[in-house]
């Protein structure tokens, strides 16, 4: 789904009052009924006129054949409440070029009201097909558009929580900026992700920094789970030339404590030993490291895994999220064969989701303003957002 935030500005003080209420009605109600919409919005509002321009913009969704009249947020519509927070909170200004599509986040460019540019992450669970996941297919199969929109929201809080306490820590890792909904807004790092080069100077170096810094996270509780060549972005200093590896991607972060806490830290190192040795000829004389001696002198004062989880991230919150990741198979993305787009009619509630309003967005193409090809501002009315 492309992120099109042209109809921001056109959208009225009653226009957002509505849109939140159908984001508030979601809470208990897969369909939301336009009575309370309507309700939730306020008596002046008029409840008819926004929902058709919403519906007409693709960020709410009307549900055919239903008991009752109502309508459900899209992911277009919780897009838009969630640029409008950034916007009103001055996070963001302007939306740049897409940079990233993960397999279950869009990323952007974006730039504050300074002119700075920041990224910008949208979590989409429920994007990637499971056509080859055979475990807990009906789990996945089952979940509703709502809780796939919960779950984006818990992989983006659980991501924030993680940044800003390695942040803290010394880590390196973007700068978190904000979070809203399922989307979060960091520092944007000038790199090249390390899959991209072909050579580096020093492997054996760099090598050492990569396995230092799985070993550093293990020591402060924690195992990132996805450590790969997709998740390290190399920045070199203009002046210095020196090159440093920022570690991104943290929502599949697990604790030193899970009960297959070890057959992750090995994954991560594995990918890593994997990835040397294929594309840089490099193998390290010296083995490990390993889970039981990383974990030895774990500092009990210094457990990231259980601040987090002290954090506004709870522990239902964090065993929500761990059902999917389980559910998924713990998708590692240098085993990236073996998950695909959304295609096939096994998620076929997410197909939908994602399609929906492309028509109508298509239709509206606006000759009204000609846009800078890589930039949109995201302005807007500058009313409330609950
Ligand atoms: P996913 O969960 O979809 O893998 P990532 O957080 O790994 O999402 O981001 C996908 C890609 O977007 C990265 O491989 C990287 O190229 C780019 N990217 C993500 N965050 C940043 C950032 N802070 N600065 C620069 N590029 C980034
Ligand atoms: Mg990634």
């Amino acid at each position: 789904m492309k992120l099109d935030s042209r109809q921001l500005r056109y959208l009225t003080a009653e226009d957002w009052k509505v849109l939140t209420a159908v984001e508030m009605g979601s809470k208990n109600h897969e369909l939301v009924p336009t009575v309370l919409i309507a309700q939730i919005a306020g008596k002046h509002i008029g409840v008819h006129k926004s929902i058709a321009t919403l519906a007409k913009s693709g960020l709410v969704a009307k549900i055919k054949n239903a008991k009752y009249d109502g309508y459900r947020l899209t992911y277009g519509g919780l897009d838009y409440l969630s640029l409008n927070s950034l916007r009103r909170t001055d996070t963001v200004f302007s939306l740049g070029n897409q940079i990233g599509v993960g397999k279950e986040s869009d990323i952007y460019v974006v730039a504050d009201p300074t002119g700075k540019q920041l990224v910008l992450k949208l979590h989409r669970l429920g994007r990637i097909s499971f056509r080859t996941v055979k475990a807990n297919r009906d789990y996945l199969r089952n979940k509703t558009t709502g809780s796939w929109m919960y779950l984006s929201r818990l992989a983006a809080m659980k991501e924030y929580a993680f940044m800003q306490v390695l942040k803290r820590e010394g880590f390196p890792v973007p700068e978190p900026i904000a979070q809203s909904r399922h989307t979060l807004v960091m520092e944007l790092i000038d790199s090249f992700p390390l899959r991209s080069i072909d050579n580096v100077s020093n492997p054996l170096k760099l090598y050492g920094e990569l396995m230092d810094l799985i070993v550093r996270l293990a020591k402060v509780g924690l195992i990132h789970g996805d450590f790969n060549e997709f998740n390290l972005l190399i920045k070199e200093d203009p002046v210095t030339k020196k090159s440093t590896p920022i570690l991104i991607d943290f929502p599949q972060m697990l604790s030193t404590t899970h009960e297959n806490a070890k057959w992750y830290f090995d994954r991560d190192v594995n990918c890593i030993k994997r990835f040397f040795s294929r594309q840089f000829k490099f193998t390290s004389d010296e083995p490990g490291p390993f889970f039981e001696d990383a974990i030895k002198d774990t500092d009990q004062n210094k457990r990231l895994d259980i601040e987090v989880e002290a954090t506004g991230f709870s522990r239902k919150m964090a065993k929500d999220l761990d059902r999917f990741v389980e559910a998924v198979g713990f998708q590692n993305e240098a085993d990236e064969d073996t998950a695909e787009v959304a295609e096939d009619e096994g998620s076929h509630e997410v197909d939908q989701d994602y399609s929906e309003g492309e028509d109508d967005e298509e239709e509206e193409e606006d000759d009204e303003e000609e846009e800078e090809t890589n930039s949109q501002t995201v302005q807007g009315d500058q009313n409330e957002d609950h």
